[in-house]
């Protein structure tokens, strides 16, 4: 199909509000007005540090001492960023991944002030059940994205094991457990750098990634950084 028919059968809508996007460039995800609130989504300031959301390094109490640094593009809170989130989880669009991934990208660069060469790039795998129904695993795309854009190893180097119920519905000292007893170091990985940058859609209690931080830590990792879309508003 050439590019006329290809533009009256999908032109692209704004992630957010579904408005029509006929002049769309290669990476534009949303409209004039969303993004416009997406840039202030962004420059939320954080109600503990008191830092802009790009600058913001707050982690759940479970992780501290055992990070390099925590980074996220926004506060999960309120409808815009639930949006983006949840289409990002659920919809298979390589738009708005490039465009996430080159927001995060922009991030990792400013966290380690461009000295970024001694990292690998992995992610935080989801159920195999949910990557299954989705047909993808959004950490793992935009993990991978990014890591080709500032051109570092990628690596799939945890696994999730089948029989976890859903981390979102249990509470706190569950989520812990269940944590513990899901993620596994895959057998055959061998660290290639001193530090691993880990990718995670929405960091809320910390309990996956302190496991992972942990399995990271026994592979080998002397230092093990996190990079989310959304930071869970504590
Ligand atoms: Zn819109
Ligand atoms: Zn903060």
């Amino acid at each position: 199909m050439n590019n006329f028919w290809k533009g009256l059968f999908f032109v692209r809508k704004c992630v957010v509000c579904g408005k029509a996007l006929p002049d769309a460039g290669e990476n534009t995800v949303f409209c004039a007005d969303c993004f416009r609130n997406y840039r202030k989504l962004r420059a939320d300031v954080c109600a503990h540090c008191g830092k802009t959301e790009n600058a913001c390094r707050c982690v759940p109490k479970k992780l501290w001492g055992k990070i390099g640094f925590s980074a996220h593009l926004f506060t999960f809170y309120g409808p815009l960023s639930r949006t983006i989130v949840y289409t990002a989880k659920l919809r298979n669009l390589p738009y708005l991944q490039r465009f996430l991934a080159h927001e995060l990208s922009d991030l990792i660069r400013e966290a380690t002030r461009d000295d970024f060469s001694d990292f690998t790039v992995t992610f935080a795998p989801r159920n195999p059940r949910r990557v299954a129904v989705c047909g993808f695993d959004q950490a793992e795309v935009l993990a991978r994205l990014t890591a080709e854009r500032l051109h570092l190893p990628f690596a799939r180097m945890f696994r999730h094991t089948y029989f976890s119920s859903l981390q979102k519905r249990l509470n706190a000292a569950e989520r812990e457990i269940n944590a513990n007893n899901s993620y596994f170091l895959r057998e055959d990985f061998v660290p290639q750098t001193k530090k691993l940058l880990i990718f995670d859609d929405v960091i809320t209690t910390g309990s996956t990634l302190s496991t992972l931080v942990s399995l990271a830590k026994l592979a080998g990792f002397r230092e093990v950084s996190i990079v989310c879309i959304a930071k869970a508003s504590a």
